[in-house]
């Protein structure tokens, strides 16, 4: 049991940072804890903005991790609509924006990621945005109205998601992807093909292989993109979706680790005995892939808020889960679990034309490294399960539709 005294601050007061100020409790930490946040709001899902939230479907209540009164009654200080800007280790304090310094004995970093901008002209006029926060969601949503063209900067499942929930608000929508097919980075080029063919029937223009050399305007707002081939395409808006970057400034000006994110184990431990990172910030251990990488996902942030409360509150580190997402868009929903490294073959089992099919991605010696799901909940929890035992199997009874995931799992 912890000792009351010992003052807990959490800078971030995202998903992770939510989570964690609430297991701390759960786990009986009995010391304060306060949770400092840029956001003015309190912790809230990042997942609905690019969702329910631009059809109207979500609302700030659906949104929060857990009810405004949570955080008294469970002693949980929020400062909101506060910006850390420094951390002394030595003194063990954090400088707040207003000058304040505000002293802990351990401390948490829950700073999210950032997105990543594009060094363009015309990167800076009005309509060009991102997205990240509410704030950023809310801007969207007023731009997205019926008859509207939007224009969206690289076909991740952002600017994928997006654009989904663009279509079904009426908008013309055209995604500008660099790479060769969407999702390169993230998918297998069977989703690829399956998520170009799913926007493409849903009216979705989705040109590949294509950069931008400048984003467009007239009187500081923008009015279209000019492609790398010269040209123009006209738009009201432009959503910038080209990936994210750590939020690591705070923890590399303090002398912490970071190599492209905060440095952690599997206690969100850093290099400093007083501090701790968890979620998008961080670059961790894959344990189940003898490596280290950056997860960004609720998952994760969940795993490692769980992973630094366990830690401070002298339980044993929870066993290292098989990292998994999703997404949604359309009437599709995609679930992935595990990482594709060292993969050999990918196998499909089901048809992409019907669409719920899986594609397992598998090593040389069977072992089943990851697996995307579409519309396949069974493929995706079996596969999942499959992944954490380092089951073995081969691409002939994955494609066996006569044979259940359920029988091949066992
Ligand atoms: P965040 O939730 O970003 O929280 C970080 C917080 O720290 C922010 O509020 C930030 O303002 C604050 N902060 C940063 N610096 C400071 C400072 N110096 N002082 C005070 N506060 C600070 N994941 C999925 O698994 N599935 C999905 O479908 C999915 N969809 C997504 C859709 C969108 C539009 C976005 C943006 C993300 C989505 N994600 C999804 C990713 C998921 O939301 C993130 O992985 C998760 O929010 C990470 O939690 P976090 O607490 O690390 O970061």
């Amino acid at each position: 049991m912890s000792d009351p005294s010992v003052h807990v601050a959490i800078i971030g007061a995202g998903h992770a940072g939510g989570s964690v100020a609430a297991l701390l409790r759960q786990y009986g930490w009995k010391g304060p804890i306060t949770l400092i946040g840029a956001e003015p709001m309190p912790p809230y899902q990042r997942p609905p903005l690019s969702k329910a939230w631009l059809n109207r479907e979500a609302d700030a209540t659906t949104l929060a991790l857990r009810p405004a009164a949570f955080y008294p009654a469970n002693a949980i200080t929020l400062r909101l609509a506060t910006h850390a800007t420094g951390i002394d280790p030595e003194n063990r304090n954090v400088t707040l924006a207003s000058g304040e310094r505000l002293g802990y004995d351990q401390l948490i970093l829950a700073t999210g990621a950032r997105p990543r901008r594009l060094p363009i002209p015309g990167h800076d006029l009005a309509g060009v945005l991102a997205l990240r926060g509410v704030a950023d969601a809310d801007l969207l949503q007023a731009a997205l109205t019926r008859r509207s063209r939007l224009a969206v900067i690289g076909g991740g499942y952002i600017g994928l998601e997006v654009a989904a929930s663009a279509r079904a608000l009426g908008v013309a929508v055209t995604v500008v992807e660099r790479e060769a097919r969407v999702l390169a980075r993230v998918a297998s080029p069977p989703l690829s093909a399956f998520f170009t063919r799913a926007h493409a029937a849903n009216d979705v223009r989705i040109l590949c292989g294509t950069g931008i050399a400048a984003i467009d305007g007239a009187a500081g707002r923008v009015f279209g993109l000019r492609l790398a081939d010269g040209t123009s395409l006209p738009c009201d808006t432009v959503l910038v979706g080209v990936g994210a970057a750590p939020d690591d400034a705070l923890a590399r000006a303090a002398g912490l680790a970071c190599d492209d994110g905060v440095l952690v184990d599997l206690a969100a431990r850093t290099t400093d005995p007083h501090i701790h990172a968890i979620g998008d910030c961080t670059r961790r251990p894959l344990p189940l892939y003898g490596r280290t990488g950056r997860l960004e996902s609720v998952p994760n942030a969940q795993e490692q808020a769980k992973q630094a409360a366990a830690d401070l509150c002298g339980r044993r580190p929870p066993v290292p889960e098989v990292p998994w997402f999703w997404s949604d868009q359309y009437d599709i929903r995609l679930q992935i679990a595990g990482l594709p490294f060292d993969v050999d073959d990918i196998v499909l089992r089901g048809d992409p034309a019907g669409g719920k099919f899986a594609a397992f991605h598998l090593a040389a010696d069977g072992a089943i490294q990851a697996v995307e799901a579409v519309n396949a909940p069974a493929e995706f929890m079996a596969g999942r399960s499959m992944i954490a035992r380092r089951t073995r199997t081969t691409a002939a009874s994955l494609r066996d539709m006569s044979r259940s995931m359920q029988e091949l799992a066992a």
